[in-house]
């Protein structure tokens, strides 16, 4: 019997610009379009960032607000995850559009090194973001870009700040963070299993990373992520066309590794969340 994997797609993020693709989403109106082609694809859970006119990160309530609702009505029962992180974006701002009740949202539990400058996450911004989850009803995302992050979660949960059934991202080949190296990922897996049993993990490999650590995924029972955010190209010879380009190029590959394309309803119940419209 084959698996469920979910497919998560990061459709906009905070770094590519449309000049490096121009298939990268960045109006709500692109970005919802986009979803929905991937969302045809297989994707039951799209990432989203949202960017100002002038394609800078854009923290705006009533940006976050439009996507979601756009993915609301042409994506039934699509997990919708808003980022909460950091790059560009003004600290206090950061959990400004959590009140939209997203099913989801990303927390990193840690600071990190980025390729430009210090992704910083302090101790007490963390634990304010996660009770700011939790009052929301609001299902966190552990972003782990480096080893600490992973223990400090399991600390958060001890504190009664994350509930046990934790769903992890482990991100892989970020400069200046973890690297994308087998070893690395089968370490952060086999912790987490030992540590969190019941929680579930996906990673992503960001560039020329994304697909091999799909492959990964695939063959050990985690989850996956895709999408222009992590990586602009589908191969080394070409740009990628489309969110929904890259979100296929899993299914394509999933039978071979006895998964299949997580529907929305098994999404939701694989990650705890209430069933959806
Ligand atoms: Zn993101």
């Amino acid at each position: 019997m084959s698996a469920p994997v979910i497919i998560t797609v990061a459709i906009t993020g905070a770094v590519p610009r449309k000049k490096d693709n121009p298939a990268l989403p960045v109006t709500p109106a692109e970005q919802i379009e986009s979803t929905h082609e991937a969302f045809e694809a297989g994707a039951s859970l799209v990432h989203v960032h949202v960017r100002n006119p002038d394609e800078s990160p854009s923290s705006d309530p009533e940006l976050y607000a439009r996507v979601q609702e756009g993915v609301r009505r042409h994506c039934p029962g699509m997990i919708v995850q808003f980022s909460t992180g950091g790059r560009g974006r003004d600290q206090a701002a950061r959990g400004s559009m959590l009140s939209l009740r997203p099913e989801m949202a990303s927390l990193a539990t840690g600071s990190v090194n980025f390729p430009h400058g210090i992704y910083e996450n302090a101790p007490d911004f963390i634990e304010g973001l996660a009770r700011s989850m939790q009052a929301h009803g609001i299902k966190p995302e552990i972003e782990v870009f480096d080893l600490a992050m992973l223990y400090n979660a399991l600390a958060l949960v001890k504190k009664g700040l994350l509930a046990p059934d934790l769903h992890v991202q482990f991100v892989l080949g970020i400069q200046n963070a973890l690297p994308a190296r087998r070893s690395v990922f089968d370490f952060l897996r086999a912790e987490l299993a030992a540590l969190a049993p019941q929680a579930t993990w996906v990673a992503a490999g960001t560039g020329r990373h994304q697909w091999e650590v799909n492959q990964w995924c695939l063959a050990t029972g985690g989850h996956c992520r895709t999408g222009l955010e992590d990586n602009l190209r589908y191969d080394a010879d070409r740009l990628a066309a489309s969110n929904a380009e890259l979100v296929r190029k899993i299914v394509d590959v999933a039978g071979s590794h006895g998964r299949h394309a997580a529907t929305p309803q098994e999404a939701r119940r694989l990650l705890g969340l209430a069933p959806g419209a």
